[in-house]
């Protein structure tokens, strides 16, 4: 099984700037089928920028009725329906993206989920595809119906959080994760309203404790702060590896032991950014060593 981001960017500003890409990400060879999970801005183009293809997918999961998360749903179900001549593919989603909920959706038109099979999804839902169970999971956000998902094919659990705030009793339906996927929006305890901040996911993860955990989704804050460096004060916070998604990050996830899965960075025109990042990051730390060394010698000198 693998997961790939195609995207790792949330938020309006996020979105619209593109500083970091919006298309979702996708879990390949979930029971031998491929899943494309909140399609946002420029899903389609990402999936082939990252050498994948649209119309190896068997099904589009949204969470919610917000532009980041189901614009190129659409176009991602005329791939799986072979341009809408073929009954296949599985469309699931919140009530906002099928019907629409006060001012929120419906994100696909009746024509769009006329050849595949639609499950509406709502907290606490259990529904089975293709021999796997997903279980919707609660969020507070704008959109009132969005869900997260939970998806349990016997191996392995992977939790997705979707934008939520963080609320008492969020973990009781990320219970069980051996991977634990959150948007986290903003660094440190900048909370905002309908999202998670770092000292949210840490909150979160202490309560399911995972094997694995990935935050994606970032806001302009988030990335100004310096996405890594936020993982790996939580990593050290929670005794939990975790991630800190960027687009192209692909996992080839290992069953037994989610923490040591494979981690590859497919190529795009951005991963030289990446790289910089990173680099950035080892530098600080060699130069904190070796101010600490310095500090040591001194001390050592009196
Ligand atoms: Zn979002
Ligand atoms: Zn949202």
């Amino acid at each position: 099984m693998k997961i790939t981001f195609l995207g790792t960017g949330g938020g309006r500003f996020s979105t619209i700037s593109q500083r970091r890409m919006t298309g979702g990400f996708r879990i390949d060879k979930l029971n031998g089928k491929n899943y494309h999970i909140d399609p946002g801005p420029g899903a389609l183009v990402r999936t082939y920028q990252f050498g994948l293809d649209p119309r190896t997918l068997s099904g589009v999961f949204i969470s919610h009725a917000h532009t980041d998360h189901y614009t190129d749903g659409e176009i991602l179900i005329e791939a799986i329906t072979k341009g809408m001549t073929r009954n296949q593919g599985v469309i699931m989603g919140s009530r906002s993206v099928f019907e629409g909920y006060k001012k929120f959706g419906p994100c696909i038109s009746d024509y769009h989920r006329s050849k595949s099979e639609n499950i509406l999804l709502k907290p606490n839902d259990v529904k089975t595809v293709n021999d796997f169970t997903i279980k919707g999971t609660k969020t507070i956000h704008g959109d009132p119906t969005g869900v997260g998902f939970q998806i349990d094919n016997g191996d392995i659990k992977i939790s997705y959080t979707s934008d939520t705030s963080y609320f008492e009793g969020l973990s009781d339906y990320h219970e069980g994760a051996d991977i634990l996927i959150a948007s986290v929006l903003r660094s440190g305890d900048r909370t905002i309203r309908g999202h998670m901040c770092s000292t949210n996911f840490i909150q979160l993860i202490n309560e399911v404790k995972p094997k694995l955990a990935i935050m994606t989704h970032f806001g302009l804050k988030m990335l100004n702060s310096n996405p890594i460096v936020e993982a790996r004060k939580i990593t050290s916070k929670t005794n939990t590896k975790t991630l800190a998604a960027y687009d192209g990050l692909s996992l080839d996830i290992n069953f037994e032991k989610p923490q040591f899965s494979r981690r590859r960075s497919l190529k795009s025109p951005r991963s030289r950014i990446y790289k910089k990042e990173r680099e950035t990051v080892r530098k600080k730390s060699i130069k904190n060593k070796e101010f600490d060394e310095l500090k040591i010698l001194k001390h050592n000198k009196k």
